[in-house]
């Protein structure tokens, strides 16, 4: 099996509302799509999930559009073998770029799963059927509203909240919330807005209001930060844009900084990466999820594949299509099913199907390459 043409897609989606973090807010969305094809007539697709601005992380569509077209999808077209752990290699010299890289590897994944006739989860060897899932909530105009949008998500059935904070809007929200919902699980997330001094401040509200996990709230590179805040808290410290690679990770955790691993797949440059790490966390007794970059249905499927395999054992920032998009650019969309769950596709590969409709309605610009 051999690559004979690959497609660049850029596709641009509107979201149902405004996504704020602590970086900066999101109307739309605008991404790019890997779309493989082989001599043997399989299709393997990948979602890119860098943004058009370098704000959560140095990669943008511009740098992987550049990338993939330049270095990654001809390595491809040079291989003799469409394996993704051998593209991986192939690729490996290159300093970052791993969300474009990534972008590839779920496409041979993709394609992979298909060529055995099973789906992409059980390719990378996950068991469960449905995935356990809660929703991210972004920094809202008032609290009182974070407080109604957080009631809507609980009566859709979502059972985790994670509220997006950074300095100025922390405590205030958060004890709104528990004072509304005594018993739900929270979760807060800060995309790196503190500084380490604000260590102490984070540890008393984050106890008193039985905040369950605090993600990344100093600077990706803080690993001393993070241990310090995490030493004794009654709270798990979630590390997301600090773990990059395997060599991020164990220094992470013989530093004691990481007591909860976020996994996406993009960040760490593949879903192979990403599996190794949650293995390699769950043998340190840390439990590990699926995050989520506001994918659209292809990426969202990876996700969930992924999230079936035994490692993840915590719930995935990984919503029903229609908390992000109005109309999801795959069939069947993803619904959330009881206990705050979504179904793992059957496959073969990833199970769901690209709408051809939905993609021209999306599509900003399409380039493809021939072997
Ligand atoms: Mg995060």
């Amino acid at each position: 099996m051999r690559l004979r043409t690959a497609r660049l897609d850029e596709l641009e989606l509107d979201l149902v509302e405004p996504f704020e973090t602590s970086f900066g807010v999101e109307r739309r969305r605008r991404f790019l799509l890997v779309r493989l094809e082989t001599t043997d007539g399989l299709v393997g697709l990948g979602e890119c999930v860098a943004s058009e601005e370098p704000l959560y992380s140095s990669e943008t569509v511009a740098t992987a559009r550049e990338m993939l077209a330049s270095r990654f999808l001809p390595e491809l077209f040079r291989a003799r073998s469409l394996d993704p752990a051998a593209f991986r290699g192939a690729v490996e010299r290159y300093r970052g770029h791993r969300m474009a890289k990534s972008a590839i590897e779920t496409a041979l994944i993709d394609l992979a799963a298909q060529a055995r006739g099973v789906s992409v989860a059980t390719y990378l060897g996950g068991r469960r059927r449905r995935v356990e899932v809660g929703v991210s909530v972004g920094i809202q105009p008032s609290v009182p509203r974070l407080v109604r949008r957080v009631g809507d998500y609980l009566e859709e059935g979502y059972r985790r909240i994670k509220l997006k904070v950074r300095p100025g809007w922390d405590e205030r929200p958060v004890r709104a919330v528990r004072a509304a919902y005594p018993d739900i699980e929270i979760w807060v997330d800060a995309n790196q807005a503190y500084s380490p001094g604000a260590t102490d401040r984070i540890r008393r509200w984050a106890a008193r209001y039985g905040v369950a996990q605090v993600e990344q709230p100093f600077a990706e590179r803080a690993i001393r930060a993070h241990a310090e805040l995490a030493r004794g808290a009654p709270f798990r410290i979630c590390l997301d844009e600090s773990i990059v690679d395997a060599t991020s990770l164990e220094d992470a955790l013989a530093a004691g900084a990481v007591t909860s691993l976020n996994v996406k797949t993009g960040r760490v440059g593949g879903p192979l990466v990403g599996r190794a790490l949650a293995e390699r966390a769950r043998r340190a007794r840390v439990p590990a999820w699926i995050g989520g970059m506001l994918e659209s249905g292809i990426g969202r499927a990876h996700n969930v594949h992924l999230a079936s395999l035994a490692p993840f054992t915590l719930p995935a920032d990984l919503s029903a299509s229609d908390r992000y998009y109005r109309e999801d650019l795959v069939d069947p969309p993803f619904v959330l099913g009881p206990g705050s769950t979504l179904e793992v596709p059957r496959g073969p590969g990833l199970g769901v199907e690209l709408s051809e409709r939905r993609r021209r309605r999306a599509l900003r610009a399409s380039r493809t390459f021939r072997r």
